[in-house]
């Protein structure tokens, strides 16, 4: 049973992205090959992981097709991953599919315009399978939070996938899709990526487009690519990466050359390189098997040149209790625009009630119990009299951290850290207990909150588990390429 659903040993399916752009490109397969291959093997397993809120089947074949005939036709790829399919979160507007972020509220919505990162998918010739599922609004830890059911853990389906991108991560860790598209406010990408033993990446805020991506706390959303290895998700990165008009946070700066990083860091040799290791995350009660594979990561990193510095980030202890403020007061004035007026769901419209009525009706019908608690920690925050108290001093702790680590980064190249503390859970383990639910994305918002880049790469199964841990890089702002010259050397001093 625990076996079954992960990535198969052989076939289309268990190839990396990198390996199927060369099959196509060279014409060895076809897209269409590859893509039904994926279809079938959602068809085949995702009635046990619910990874998919919608398969798009028709649409991706389309999509290879047209890959398919430009080849054929002598043509260029549109980029290296033209042809190569991949799994959306159901975060990103998409014209020809609905966009619910796992929310009643959304159900059946269909956007009418195209996220930016969706648009730059398809120009790159990247057939989208569907959506995945998350946590709605993408708030959660487990996808549990999902309207429509959990997503299950491949290598153990009792088990969370972890969230809110559960959904993707568990498409990539059960060979439903090579590639996929998360979102990290938190941890969204990087901790669903440990708990599935793939790799997933919070590219340097400012550096991937929001517009299209629904908003959960937009000073700390941001989009980037998870894939089964690091040069898959360089290349990923480099398609979906790069300024915007249309998202007034999208920085114009040249993107780092993350794939010359990856292919650079495939050598293994890290000579010279400094790796910071924080103190504040080497802390007792953490899972010993991943405290375990924790330090043998550490100590392979070491065997292949890197020197280790212990630095201290004392903030980082009051992370937690900052994002727990700034995100929810976000989230307050964010999603105070699904009001039943424009968008998707409008319940209790019977033509007698007001439309103060019918707005508190659809909301209190159409979003579920972790978006409503957050909506109302978020707007009690910041009414009058409490938002001196609550939010000023959260974002005063914020400005800490952001020293913390600009501190940490005078010294090193790169910080490292367990991803998460434990392995993946059960279902249902911490459903009664939002604290122990949130206490578990300790080791990755606080990257979030400073604004930088951080990659989270497989270092193994925990001894203890048996279920895959996570090793997390962090860089300093548009330093991603660090995050991928390490990744590929710790991946292939892996073997
Ligand atoms: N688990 C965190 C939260 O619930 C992070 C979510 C995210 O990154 N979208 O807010």
């Amino acid at each position: 049973m625990t076996t079954t659903f992960t990535t198969p040993e052989s076939g289309l399916t268990s190839l990396t992205a990198a390996e199927l752009a060369e099959k196509i490109h060279s014409r060895e397969v076809t897209s269409r090959e590859v893509v039904q291959a994926h279809l079938d093997r959602i068809a085949e397993t995702d009635g046990e992981i619910n990874a998919f809120l919608h398969v798009g089947a028709e649409e991706a074949l389309a999509a290879a097709d047209a890959v398919d005939r430009s080849l054929d036709a002598g043509e260029k790829p549109a980029s290296p991953l033209a042809g190569v399919p991949l799994a959306l979160k159901d975060l990103f507007t998409t014209t020809d599919a609905p966009t619910t972020a796992a929310s009643k509220i959304l159900e059946g919505y269909v956007a009418p315009y195209d996220a930016t990162v969706t648009r730059k998918l398809r120009e790159a010739g990247i057939p989208i399978l569907g959506k995945t599922n998350l946590d709605e609004f993408a708030m959660g830890s487990s996808t549990e939070n999902s309207a429509f059911g959990p997503t299950r853990n491949p290598f153990d389906l009792e088990r969370t996938a972890g969230g809110s991108g559960g959904g993707s991560s568990a498409a990539l860790a059960s060979g439903q899709a090579p590639l996929a598209i998360g979102t990290d406010t938190g941890g969204s990408i990087r901790q669903p990526a440990a708990l599935t033993g793939t790799v997933g990446v919070k590219p340097t805020y400012g550096t991937v487009s929001r517009y299209g991506m629904i908003a959960c706390a937009s000073s700390l959303d941001q989009g980037g690519p998870t894939a089964r290895t690091v040069l898959d998700a360089a290349l990923l990165h480099e398609v979906i990466a790069g300024h915007d008009e249309f998202d007034g946070t999208s920085v114009d700066k040249p993107v780092a050359d993350v794939v010359a990083a990856a292919r650079e860091g495939a050598s293994g040799d890290l000579t010279g390189v400094k790796v910071g290791l924080i103190k504040q995350f080497e802390r007792d009660g953490w899972q010993p098997g991943v405290m375990e594979a924790y330090h043998a990561a550490v100590e392979q990193l070491v065997a292949q040149g890197a020197e280790t510095v212990e630095v201290d980030c004392p903030h980082f202890d009051d992370a937690l209790a900052a994002y727990y403020l700034i995100l929810p007061c976000e989230v307050s004035s964010n999603l105070a625009r699904f009001d039943g007026m424009r968008y998707g769901l409008r319940a209790g419209d019977d033509g007698t009630r007001s439309a103060d009525d019918v707005m508190s009706i659809t909301r209190a019908e159409g979003f579920g119990p972790e978006v409503k608690r957050r909506i109302m920690l978020g707007t009690y925050a910041l009414s009058v009299g409490y938002y001196d108290a609550y939010y000023l001093q959260a974002q005063r702790v914020r400005t800490l951290i952001a020293r913390d680590f600009a501190r940490a980064f005078e010294q090193v190249d790169v910080l490292v850290s367990p991803t998460t503390p434990t392995t993946a859970f059960k279902l249902g383990e911490k459903n009664d207990d939002p604290l122990a639910m949130y206490n578990f994305d300790l080791c990755t918002l606080p990257l979030n909150l400073a604004g930088l880049c951080g990659m989270t790469v497989p270092s193994g199964l925990a001894s203890d588990t048996n279920l895959p841990t996570g090793l997390q890089i962090m860089a300093p702002a548009f330093a991603d390429d660090r995050l991928y010259r390490v990744g590929a050397a710790y991946e292939a001093g892996r073997g």
